[in-house]
């Protein structure tokens, strides 16, 4: 069944309010199977309204509105529908007894333009609205299906998962189930290179998703049932994760924070971080995880050099030879903050994050990060771009990451 999401609102279309009814409606059609094919809106206009209803039917089964259910004059989407459809509507008694009981509550009668709201063809399938005025309902003509819905999502939403899902679910033998994994450290075309043919399976399907810092690859297979469907998923699963490696950091909602935070307590391991450029970004993320108190100590942020000399031990002379973004006083800074918690892991950052402050030899995205881990120090330049916030949350990712697979490689 091919369905369309049709909005109505000029409200919408001058970006005053966020069509959030469509993306309900979609996400809530693609668990049970049902593909929208198209989402559009269109004004309070009843000409551009019916075209939007010839539209929508010409490529459609099943047209889904929001909104226009409305008292005012402006609220036109039931009566063009009937008049597409060269319907008569007559007066809904059961409807009409709601809108009065809802207004007798407030010691108010109801207006002519009120009563219109409970008007349908005799032949439609009415909705009652729990939390509203006004009703919803199903018109259907041949093989196809309108069904109309309140804007309000507090009224759209519950009538949605009380009257529409079950209706619709009688037309849907499959349901959709999707698995995410998350990926870091690799690019969205590199990881989608090394997936290579996989990206063109059908059933299940695998789509990329690039988002700050990281990638999620949803695979989303379709069934009669949700074991089938799992069924489906796992060996593609397993073979994602055998070519992406390390890479695929967590599956679902997980954060990076999360699985590291999981790492650091399974190992009872302590951390304490000093930082410059990334200003305490990377003892937020950690503090993130509920339940850290038991790993993480304590976090500086030593931002001027007098800082990372008094507070962290750094040489003078390292700062002097080396400047503050180098190898080797994000190394001094690892070391410095471990000795003075008492951690066993010490994290670093110094780095130029812009926007001055950059040099033909130190441009601005060059960020030094080091690690202290049993006394071994490792440290990695990173060469990163975009504007200054988007450099300090690339740099505190990537020190992250490279703390998980540390410790995953010295399991
Ligand atoms: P009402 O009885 O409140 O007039 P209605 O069905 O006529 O209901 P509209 O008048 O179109 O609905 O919209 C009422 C309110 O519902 C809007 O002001 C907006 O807050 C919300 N709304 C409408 N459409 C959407 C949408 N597509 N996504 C999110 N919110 C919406």
């Amino acid at each position: 069944m091919r369905c369309e999401i049709l909005a109505v609102g000029t409200e919408i279309l001058l970006g005053d309010i966020v069509n959030t009814n469509a993306q309900y409606i979609a996400k809530r059609l693609s668990d049970i199977g049902i593909f929208v094919y198209h989402q559009s809106v269109v004004g309070d206009n009843p000409e551009r309204l019916r075209e939007a209803y010839a539209l929508a039917f010409s490529r459609a089964d099943l047209v889904i509105t929001t909104g226009g259910l409305g008292p005012t004059k402006d609220d036109l989407t039931k009566e063009t529908a009937f008049n597409y459809f060269g319907k008569t509507s007559v007066l809904h008694e059961e409807s009409f007894k709601h809108i009065e009981d809802i207004f007798k509550r407030s010691n108010r009668t109801v207006s002519e333009s009120n009563k219109k709201q409970a008007f349908f063809p005799s032949d439609a399938i009415v909705l009652k609205n729990n939390n509203g005025t006004a009703p919803g309902c199903i018109i259907e003509e041949g093989k196809k299906i309108l069904v109309m819905l309140p804007g309000p999502p507090r009224e759209m939403k519950p009538m949605f998962e009380e009257s529409v899902i079950p209706y619709l679910k009688e037309f849907s033998k499959d349901i959709l189930v999707s698995k995410v994994l998350r990926v870091i450290g690799i690019g969205e075309s590199a990881a989608a290179d090394m997936l290579g043919a996989l990206l063109d399976n059908e059933n299940p399907t695998v789509a990329p998703y690039a988002k700050e810092g990281e990638v999620t690859f949803r695979i989303t297979a379709k069934a009669e049932n949700e074991e089938e469907a799992r069924a489906l998923i796992r060996p593609i699963e397993e073979r994602i994760r055998e070519i992406l490696g390390d890479n695929v950091y967590g599956e679902g909602n997980t954060s990076l924070e999360e699985v590291l935070g999981d790492l650091l307590l399974e190992n009872k391991l302590t951390i304490a971080t000093a930082e410059s450029c990334t200003g305490g970004m990377v003892a937020a993320r950690l503090i993130n995880y509920g339940g850290i108190s038991a790993a993480f100590l304590e976090g500086a942020v030593t931002y001027s050099n007098d800082a990372k000399v008094s507070r962290l031990g750094v040489k003078e002379e390292t700062l002097e030879s080396f400047g503050a973004v180098s190898h080797e006083v994000a190394e001094e800074m690892a070391i410095g903050i471990c000795r003075t918690s008492g951690a066993h892991i010490g994290l670093a950052t110094t780095g130029i994050a812009g926007p001055g402050g950059g040099t033909k030899e130190k441009p601005v995205g060059l960020v030094y990060i080091g690690i202290c881990y049993k006394g071994q120090v490792i440290t990695r330049e990173l060469n990163l771009t975009g504007h200054r916030q988007k450099i300090r949350e690339r740099a505190t990712i990537t020190i992250l990451d490279m703390l998980r697979r540390e410790l995953l490689n010295s399991k």
